[in-house]
């Protein structure tokens, strides 16, 4: 199978932004075996666009593009495809109730153009986005093949590896095997750094690591002629990137980070309880994402106001007065709360500014304290998380899970 890799967008051919997503799909496809003859840029234009596809389609017989599955009337390589595809596009109803879940979950009015976005053929392959709202597909047409992904590399890479990948399969000699570790409390470079000398040596299997909803994920992908084989190939990749990477690896394949800490709990036999301020519900609401959880998780608070802080979980009125309520005292102190009153072993906290208003120069947007009392033992964190509203507490949330990991490790 020949493969092609057309750019799409005026900004890289202007020399704005660099073709990253060129050479990270042109070294995947090398992973794959897939050879790639040409690379191409076209911008934002209907007609250069057809021609490109033209092109691209006389000399391969996979094209991947990335870019231009924007709301705006600039984005148009979706459209374009359609057009050389002779292909009519319907709406998806399934990506439109993403694509307005995603508005709703950011508190943001969706705009009409949001709606082409879930065009598609009824025939195509839809590779949902879980990084932004612009859903990719796949069109197989008389053995031509297009797989449209977005532009940012972060929305790029997650459905490169976890649609793209998987569909080119069928066209390999032999089986791709594939594990998938994940890492969090690491960011994407240091992480790509600790492995560094791996990523540069690795021919078969090889590793892929990208960044998806707060986490890293290292997806190891080896080529073989048995299942098994493609197995053991992978255990020594597995080994030394466990080695270098450590407690920073919470769990594989499609566990959650909220799964594994419940296990861990149950095991040990630890109960637990949650007060929150700013996360405002959201640490008990991922714990109780584990179906087993109800074992140990007791109890579970959003004590707001400074009322419900004294009320509730006993915050002293001088340590408010003191400190404010955004303060490692407070957050020590309604840690040690919900545990007493709750009568579990672990009591654990958040207050916080998530903004967008009630920040000054001492106390910023994004500043959050948490707390984590076990068997008695308090500790405070503080955690300084960018971000809207949203991020600021989902982030707030993973950090408070993934601590209490480290933990109980
Ligand atoms: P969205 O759905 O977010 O509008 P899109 O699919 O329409 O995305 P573009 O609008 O073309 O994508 O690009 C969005 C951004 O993605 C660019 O501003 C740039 O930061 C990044 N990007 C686009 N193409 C590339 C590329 N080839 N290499 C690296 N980054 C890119």
């Amino acid at each position: 199978m020949k493969a092609e890799i057309l750019a799409v967008g005026t900004e890289i051919l202007l020399g704005d932004i660099v073709n990253t997503n060129a050479q990270y799909i042109a070294k995947r496809l090398a992973d794959l075996g897939i050879a790639v003859y040409h690379q191409s840029v076209v911008g934002d234009n209907p007609e250069r666009l057809l021609e490109a596809y033209r092109l691209a389609f006389s000399r391969a017989d996979l094209v991947i593009t990335t870019g231009g599955l924007g709301p705006t009337k600039d984005d148009l390589t979706k459209e374009v495809a359609f057009e050389y595809f002779g292909k009519k596009s319907v709406v998806h109803e399934a990506s439109m109730k993403i694509i307005e879940g995603y508005f709703k979950e950011m508190n943001k009015p969706m705009a009409k153009s949001n709606v082409k976005q879930a065009y598609f053929p009824v025939d195509a392959v839809i590779l949902p986005n879980n990084n932004g709202t612009a859903p990719g597909c796949i069109i197989e047409e008389n053995g031509k093949i297009v797989a449209l992904l977005p532009g940012p590399p972060r929305e790029m890479k997650p459905m490169f590896e976890e649609a793209v990948v998987p569909y080119l399969e069928k066209f390999q000699q032999g089986v791709l095997v594939s594990k998938v570790l994940r890492v969090i409390g690491v960011g994407e470079s240091s992480a790509e750094e600790m492995i560094e000398d791996i990523l540069d040596n690795q021919t078969n299997p090889t590793v892929a690591p990208y960044a998806k909803d707060g986490e890293m994920l290292f997806r190891i992908t080896a080529k073989a002629n048995t299942k098994e084989q493609g197995i053991k190939l992978i255990e020594p990749m597995e080994a030394a990137i466990r080695s270098r990477l450590g407690n920073n690896i919470y769990g594989e394949g499609d566990i959650t980070l909220e799964n594994v800490l419940g296990q861990m709990l149950i095991n040990k036999k630890l109960t637990i309880a949650t007060a929150e301020s700013c996360t405002g519900g959201m640490v008990a609401a991922k714990l109780i994402n584990y179906p087993g959880i109800s074992s140990v998780f007791m109890d579970g608070v959003v004590t707001y106001s400074n009322e419900a802080k004294i009320n509730r979980l006993g915050v002293s009125i001088e340590t408010l007065d003191k400190h404010g309520a955004v303060s490692s005292e407070v957050a020590a102190e309604m840690a040690q709360g919900i545990a007493r009153t709750a009568g579990t072993n672990i009591g654990i906290s958040t207050t916080g500014i998530a903004g967008p208003d009630g920040g000054s120069i001492e106390k910023p947007v994004g500043l959050v304290y948490v707390g984590l009392s076990i068997n008695g033992q308090v500790k405070t964190k503080m955690l300084k998380l960018s971000g809207d509203r949203q991020k600021i507490r989902e982030r707030a949330t993973m950090q408070l899970l993934d601590w209490l990991r480290r933990e109980l490790l």
